[in-house]
C-alpha cells in the first residue's frame, strides 16, 4: 500500500474518465490526498473524498499563483475546512516565480492570504499543506517562508509539497519541523538529489501532483496517483535503501501527519 500525498484528480484533466483512474489506483493499491486550489476545487475535492471515503481525503485552500487570491475570503475558508473529509489546509504559500520585479503588492497580498490559512489551519488543528515556489534560480519564497513559518510558529505539522530549494533552505526548513513530499520530477531530473539526502526519511512523503509531471516511464503524459510508485523506487534508490523501507516509511509519516488511515 502507498499514498500520494498530493493530487489534484478533482481537476477537468479527469472529467472523462476519473472513475477509472480511481479505479486504477485502487488496482495499485493507492490511496491519495486531492488538493484544493481555490473555492470551487477545494469543493470538488470534499465531494470526491465523500464518495471514495477509503481511499481519498481532501484539502482545501487557495493556491498563491492559480487565480484565487483575489476572491480569497477567510469565511468560506474555515467553512470548507470544518467538514471531515478535509485532513489539511492548503495548497497555499508564496509563488514568485512568475512574478516581475516591482510586484511587491502581489507578494504581500500573498502573505496574507498565507497567514489566514495558517490561523483557520491552527482553529481547527489540521496541517498545512504548502506551495513555494521561487523565482528561477534563487531561494526568495523560500527565504520569505521561513520568515513567515518562524514569525507564526503553526502548531500544527507543516508539509512543505513539491520542494524544488537548495540544501541550506532545506535544513532551515528541518530545523522548523516542516515536512517534504517529492513527486515524478526526481526520477528524471537530478537536481533534487542533494536536498533529498540531507532530509531524514521520516520527514518525507511521496507525492505525484496528478495530473502535472508524471514520473519516467510516463513523462509527457497525463500523470495519476498509480504512478506514484515510481517515486518512492527512486527515493529508494537516493537512500540506498529498500523500496519496502521507504512504502512503509512514507505511508506512516503520511497517516501520521495528516491523521488518515
Ligand atoms: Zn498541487
Amino acid at each position: 500500500m502507498l499514498i500520494d500525498a498530493h493530487s489534484h484528480l478533482q481537476l477537468r484533466e479527469f472529467d472523462a474518465d476519473r472513475a477509472d483512474v480511481i479505479g486504477r489506483m485502487q488496482v495499485a493499491g493507492v490511496k491519495t490526498i486531492t488538493v484544493g486550489v481555490d473555492d470551487a476545487t477545494s469543493r470538488a475535492a470534499l465531494t470526491l473524498a465523500e464518495k471514495y471515503p477509503d481511499c481519498l481525503w481532501a484539502t482545501v485552500g487557495t493556491h498563491p499563483a492559480d487565480g484565487g487570491l483575489d476572491n480569497f475570503n477567510i469565511e468560506v475558508l474555515r467553512e470548507l475546512a470544518a467538514h471531515r473529509e478535509a485532513v489539511g489546509i492548503g495548497e497555499c504559500g508564496l509563488d514568485y516565480y512568475r512574478l516581475k520585479s516591482g510586484e511587491d503588492a502581489v507578494k504581500e497580498k500573498q502573505k496574507e492570504v498565507f497567514r489566514a490559512h495558517i490561523a483557520v489551519a491552527e482553529e481547527f488543528k489540521k496541517p498545512l499543506m504548502i506551495h513555494c515556489r521561487p523565482t528561477k534560480g534563487t531561494d526568495d519564497a523560500y527565504e520569505d517562508l521561513v520568515v513567515e513559518l518562524s514569525n507564526s510558529k503553526p502548531h500544527v505539522p507543516v508539509v512543505i509539497h513539491f520542494f524544488v530549494g537548495s540544501v541550506s533552505v532545506a535544513e532551515r526548513l528541518l530545523a522548523l519541523g516542516c515536512y517534504f513530499t517529492f513527486g515524478g520530477v526526481i526520477t528524471f531530473a537530478r537536481d533534487y538529489d542533494a536536498a533529498i539526502a540531507v532530509i531524514p526519511l521520516e520527514r518525507i512523503m511521496a507525492e505525484t501532483d496528478a495530473p502535472f509531471v508524471a514520473p519516467t516511464p510516463y513523462r509527457g503524459k497525463r500523470n495519476e496517483p498509480a504512478y506514484v510508485g515510481e517515486t518512492v523506487k527512486k527515493l529508494a534508490e537516493l537512500k540506498g535503501i529498500s523500496f519496502d523501507e521507504v512504502a512503509y516509511s512514507t505511508v506512516a509519516t503520511t497517516r501520521a501527519v495528516f491523521g488518515i488511515d
